[in-house]
C-alpha cells in the first residue's frame, strides 16, 4: 500500500514510471484508487479550475473502407444503413451548435473516400469563415502528411486518431492485416509536428487487453504528449467478429483517465459516450477524476442512431439542444461548469 502510495507521488512529480511500475498500479489498482483520484482531480483544477469544455460532435458519415474488427460501421457490415452528409447540412449543425454556444466542432466519420481532400478542405473553409472564433476537429482517419497539411492550412485546428492500443501484436488482433500500429503511430507523429491539438486514445478492455498493454499505452503518451487523449470502454457491437466478447469495465475507465491526467497534466480529457453508455453516471465519474472535456452530439435526429460504433449507444434519439442541456446539467451535478469557448490546450492558449 505505502509502495503503492509512492508510486503515484512519483508519477505526480515525474510524470513518468516504468511499464512495471504501470502495471502493478493498474493490477492494484482498487486499494490505491482513491488517492489516485484526489491527486487526479488536484491536477484537473490546478490548470483548467472547475471548467468543461464542449465540443459539438457532427458524424457526418458511416461509410467506411476499413474494416477494424470491434466496430459497428467496419465496411464488413452489411446491415449497416449507411448515409453521409452533405456540405449544407454539415453547415446547419454548425449553425445549431453555434446557437446552443458550442465553439469547437468535431467532423468524425469512417474511412470514407467519397470525400475528397479538396471537399474536406472546402468544409473546414466554409466553417472558419463563418465561425471565426471556432476551433474546427478533424476525425477522418489515416491520411498522408500532404493531406494532413492541407486540412491545417484551411484553418483545421485540431485532429483526433486513436492509436487504439500501443502494442503491434495487440493492435494486429483488432485489425486486418492492412491497418498496423506502426502506421497508425507515425500518423500521429506527423499530425505533432505539423502543429494540430492532436488526440490520441485507446479503449479500455478491448479484446485480448493486458495490464501490460494499458501499460505500454501510457507510456507511448508519455512519448508521444498528444494534446488530448480519448479513453473509453470497448463495448461489442452485435455484427462484428467481437460480437461475443465482454465488454470494458467503467472502473478501469476511470482509473487509467486518472493516470492520464498525471502523465499529462494539462491534456484535454473527454469524458466519453462509451463510458455514459455503460453506466449512467460515467461521465460524471470521469470529470470528478479528471475529465475536462464532453462531447454532445450535434448530429441530425435521423442519422443519429446509423452512426453505431457499438451497441446500446446513448443520445440516439434526442435533439442536439436536449442534448446539450443534459450534459450540461451531469456537469453541473458533478460539481463543475460548462463554459462558452474554444477549449483549447493550455500550451495552445498561452501561445496565442
Ligand atoms: N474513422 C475515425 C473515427 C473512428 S470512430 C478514425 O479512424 O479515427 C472513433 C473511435 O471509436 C475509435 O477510434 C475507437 O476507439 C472507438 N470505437 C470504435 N468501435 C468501438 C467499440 N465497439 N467500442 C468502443 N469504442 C469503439
Amino acid at each position: 500500500m505505502e509502495n503503492l502510495k509512492n508510486l503515484v507521488d512519483r508519477l505526480y512529480d515525474t510524470s513518468h514510471l516504468e511499464k512495471d511500475e504501470y502495471v502493478t498500479l493498474i493490477e492494484n489498482r482498487d486499494s490505491i484508487k482513491d488517492y489516485l483520484f484526489s491527486l487526479s482531480s488536484n491536477v484537473r483544477e490546478k490548470h483548467y479550475g472547475k471548467d468543461v469544455y464542449l465540443r459539438g460532435l457532427i458524424e457526418f458519415t458511416n461509410y467506411c473502407k476499413n474494416n477494424c474488427y470491434y466496430c459497428g460501421i467496419r465496411a464488413g457490415n452489411k446491415d449497416a444503413e449507411r448515409y453521409r452528409l452533405t456540405k449544407e447540412q454539415i453547415l446547419e449543425c454548425c449553425e445549431v451548435g453555434y446557437a446552443l454556444d458550442f465553439r469547437t466542432f468535431v467532423l468524425q466519420g469512417g474511412e470514407d473516400p467519397y470525400y475528397t481532400d479538396d471537399m474536406i478542405c472546402d468544409i473546414v473553409r466554409e466553417i472558419k469563415a463563418r465561425y471565426p472564433d471556432c476551433a474546427v476537429t478533424l476525425s477522418i482517419g489515416e491520411k498522408n502528411e500532404e493531406t494532413y497539411r492541407s486540412f491545417f492550412e484551411v484553418g483545421a485546428d485540431r485532429y483526433l486518431l486513436r492509436h487504439e492500443t500501443a502494442d503491434c501484436e495487440h493492435y494486429s488482433r483488432l485489425h486486418p492485416p492492412n491497418l498496423t500500429a506502426q502506421k497508425r503511430q507515425e500518423c500521429l507523429y506527423t499530425l505533432k509536428k505539423i502543429g494540430f491539438q492532436t488526440g490520441a486514445g485507446f479503449m479500455v478492455g478491448s479484446p485480448y487487453q493486458t495490464a501490460e498493454n494499458l501499460a505500454d499505452d501510457l507510456l507511448f503518451l508519455e512519448r508521444l504528449k498528444p494534446e488530448m487523449v480519448g479513453i473509453g470502454p470497448f463495448i461489442p457491437h452485435h455484427a462484428t467478429p467481437f460480437a461475443d466478447m465482454p465488454q470494458g469495465t467503467a472502473e478501469l475507465t476511470i482509473f487509467m483517465v486518472a493516470l492520464v491526467r498525471l502523465i499529462l497534466p494539462k491534456a484535454l480529457l473527454p469524458a466519453t459516450t462509451a463510458l455514459g453508455t455503460i453506466v449512467p453516471n460515467g461521465r460524471e465519474l470521469a470529470l470528478k477524476v479528471g475529465a475536462n472535456v464532453v462531447m454532445p452530439n450535434l448530429s441530425p435526429t435521423d442519422v443519429r442512431s446509423k452512426y453505431l460504433l457499438y451497441d446500446n449507444k446513448i443520445c440516439t434519439g434526442d435533439e442536439s439542444a436536449q442534448c446539450r442541456k443534459c450534459l450540461e446539467s451531469r456537469v453541473t451535478s458533478a460539481g463543475y461548469k460548462v463554459v462558452k469557448s474554444r477549449g483549447d490546450h493550455a500550451s495552445f492558449t498561452e501561445r496565442k
